[in-house]
């Protein structure tokens, strides 16, 4: 079969390297020059199979309340008149009942579980190295209500099989050497020692390179313009080059996907909620942390990423929108400095990725009312973590094979 992949980012990617596999004619399309060079470009590297919940839970809207008028506030609001933004904002709330919850976190956790075999297999058989450790997210807490409080995660993980380990503040140092400068700043944390971490950025390219070699075509700086739809059929993608015929397509524009589905009638509930990050090179590495550290005060993560910290978080709902801002600077600088000082801030860079959010925190992956038209996207929060598990599964689905977990609920007619 013709596929066309919509998007290069790391789920357009993994995408079109299952779909090579197999055996389709796979091409990719991307406004960018190369892969991952929108939000799959600097994100924080944690691939957390077992740290995973939706963002809309249980008590959030009124911590987000409290977040809005915080220093270094984890989330920022800049509302607007805009529908796409109130109504998402609407059902997020909506997703954050105790019920809601545990279903979007079950969804999201049976994801992640596929996605953890799935990047195994990957590297096995491709062999590319990006940065990668399995070593573990550790949550830290700095208070002892924030402890008492991930009572009830702890519960979740032990009910959902995910292995944890509860730590005291000599327990977190075990694991996070660099933390003894800072032992009166912790009481302790929970440790999900079967995550891992690693540069999305090298691993999305180091994939397309081996896509490349399993015959995909990737047609770099093109503008996708529109679907070419005849009869309730996709026939192909029309760009600002070109009309090319498929098969098959995958849209996977990460927060642009619903600007293209909608004049089709299908209405994707995935808004860009952004994030902000800085990479620093190490220069005291007994100063840097060794894997992925969630501080939980601020809701952001530090990751070890190679001979660089990779410091990444904040929610900040403003609209498609790349700005990059002194505050949500400083709120990185003091992230890291206050815990792993061991990089050159002066050296660092400082970026901004659209995470595209759905707002149960579950992607949307399968296919959609047009026949021919599949939508692997709106992976928000954790779309490096879920993208080896969601490509198996779009690639099943293309090909009309069963694919290996049940995935009826994660496609667009969960919306319904
Ligand atoms: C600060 C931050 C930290 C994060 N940390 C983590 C983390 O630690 N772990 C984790 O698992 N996830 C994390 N994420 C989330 C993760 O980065 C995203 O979920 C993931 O990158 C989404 O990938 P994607 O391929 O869907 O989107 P993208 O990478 O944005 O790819 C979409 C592609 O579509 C292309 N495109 C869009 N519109 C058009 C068009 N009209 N024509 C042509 N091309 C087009 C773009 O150029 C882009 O390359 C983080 C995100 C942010 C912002």
């Amino acid at each position: 079969m013709k596929v066309i992949v919509l998007g290069a980012g790391v789920i357009g990617v993994t995408s079109a390297y299952q779909l090579a596999k197999a055996g389709h004619e796979v091409t990719v399309i991307d406004r960018q020059v190369g892969p991952a060079l929108e939000t799959s470009f600097a994100n924080a590297g944690e691939v957390s199979f077992g740290y995973c919940s939706p963002w809309a839970a249980p008590g959030i809207p009124m911590k987000a309340l409290k977040w809005l008028f915080m220093e270094h506030a984890p989330l920022i609001l800049r509302p607007k008149i805009d529908r796409a933004m109130l109504s998402w904002m609407l059902q997020m709330l909506r997703n954050c009942t105790p019920e809601r919850y545990a279903i979007n976190k079950s969804r999201m956790l049976r994801l992640a579980a596929y996605s953890r075999t799935s990047l195994a297999e990957v590297r096995a058989e491709t062999g590319i190295a990006y940065d990668e450790r399995m070593q573990g997210t550790l949550q830290l807490f700095r208070t002892q209500q924030q402890l008492d409080a991930s009572a009830k995660d702890v519960k979740a993980l032990a009910a959902d099989g995910v292995p944890y380990k509860v730590l005291d503040r000599d327990g977190c140092i075990g694991v996070e050497p660099a933390l003894k400068h800072v032992r009166e700043k912790i009481v302790g944390g929970l440790l999900t020692p079967k995550d891992e971490t690693g540069d999305c950025f090298k691993f999305t390219n180091a994939l397309a390179a081996t896509a490349a070699a399993l015959g995909v075509r990737f047609s770099y700086g093109t503008h996708i313009k529109g679907l070419d739809v005849e009869g309730g059929q996709v026939r192909g993608v029309l760009t600002d080059r070109d009309r090319l015929r498929a098969d098959a397509v995958v849209v996977a524009l990460g927060s642009y996907s619903p600007l293209l589905l909608k004049p089709f009638g299908i209405k994707l509930p995935v808004y860009p909620v952004k994030g902000y990050s800085l990479t620093i090179p190490i220069t005291d590495a007994s100063r840097a942390p060794e894997s992925t550290v969630m501080d939980e005060t601020y809701k952001i993560a530090i990751t070890r990423l190679g001979d660089r910290i990779r410091v990444g978080g904040m929610a900040e709902i403003s609209g498609y929108t790349n700005d990059l801002g002194p505050a949500r600077r400083r709120t990185l600088d003091h992230s890291v400095t206050d815990l792993f000082p061991g990089g050159d801030l002066r050296q660092a860079s400082f970026w901004s990725g659209l995470r595209p959010m759905t707002p149960d925190g579950t992607p949307v992956i399968g296919p959609t009312k047009i026949a021919g038209l599949f939508l692997n996207t709106g992976h928000g929060t954790l779309g490096w973590t879920m993208s080896c598990g969601s490509a198996r599964l779009i690639s099943d689905l293309v090909g009309g094979r069963k694919p290996e977990i049940d995935a009826k609920d994660l496609a667009i007619g969960r919306y319904r």
